[in-house]
């Protein structure tokens, strides 16, 4: 992959075909180098729990049938840690599947119906949590997403909304229409993320506290899959927090139609 063409100084076609060559080698380069990474990081995370599972096994067999106090424990941390294997499984699946977006599903969904579905069940589940809405526009709009992405983009917010909470139990959620985007606000008044990590939480693997994140099941790809998901549909995601204070994760579609 080192090999390049040697661009003289006289400028012809051959000239323009090597300097095409070598900027797609650039590419074809930085794709393995991206590829190997993201091997590394999925093998690490694997690794961990497969870790931790020896240890278990290995105790039990020393002295599982002995002590019943042990054997008890260690299954059960055992099992904890299957969990969190098979979450990851699904997640890098899911992962690679929004990474391969030349097949993007069209499906045209109003975006507040599907807030208030995924509200509705998820107020059931976090009955501490008070959860505000705003919805600013009185048009009936409509993006082009299947519902099942936006549910699965507003539960990871949600979630981690949830994890990273503090205190203070109240997660607000407003809807904005603008001219050409609608804009969904999940803001939270948790831990917030420091100003040095939040350039890269939406990253793969990316975790602030990987502790915090474990014991909360956080495998670190739920974000990347939010912003893979929104991407594929002409979006973007926008993050900003204040440290300590709060969490603010935007969503923003482009609005496809809409009616007065
Ligand atoms: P995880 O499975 O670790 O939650 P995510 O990709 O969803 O993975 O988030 C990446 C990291 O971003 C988290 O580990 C956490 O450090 C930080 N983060 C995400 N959402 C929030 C939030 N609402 N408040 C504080 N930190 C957050």
């Amino acid at each position: 992959l080192q090999e390049r063409v040697p661009i003289g100084v006289h400028h012809d076609e051959i000239t323009d075909l090597g300097l095409m060559f070598n900027d797609l080698m650039d590419n074809v380069e930085r794709s393995f180098k991206q590829q190997k990474q993201f091997v590394e990081d999925a093998s690490h995370e694997l690794k961990t729990p497969l870790t931790i599972i020896h240890g278990h096994l290995s105790l039990i067999k020393r002295w599982g049938k002995e002590d019943p106090k042990v054997l008890e424990r260690s299954i059960g941390l055992s099992l904890k840690e299957v969990d969190r294997l098979i979450n990851l499984v699904a997640e890098l699946l899911e992962l690679s599947r929004a990474e391969e977006n030349q097949e993007v599903i069209r499906e045209s969904v109003n975006p507040n119906e599907v807030i208030d579905r995924v509200l509705e069940n998820f107020k059931l589940i976090h009955r501490d949590f008070e959860i505000r809405t705003q919805y600013h526009g009185v048009e009936q709009v409509f993006i082009e997403m299947p519902s099942r992405y936006l549910e699965q983009i507003l539960l990871i917010a949600l979630d981690n909304a949830v994890k990273y909470s503090n205190k203070e139990k109240i997660i607000e959620v407003n809807t904005v229409t603008e001219d050409t985007f609608f804009s969904i606000e999940i803001k939270d008044y948790g831990i917030g993320i420091p100003k040095q990590d939040l350039p890269f939480v939406l990253n793969r693997f990316y975790r602030v506290d990987k502790a915090r994140s474990r014991k909360s099941g956080g495998s670190g790809l739920g974000l990347s899959i939010a912003k893979r998901l929104v991407e594929n549909y002409g979006g973007k995601i926008i993050l900003t927090s204040s440290e300590a204070k709060w969490t603010n994760f935007t969503i923003q579609l482009p609005i496809k139609t809409r009616k007065a």
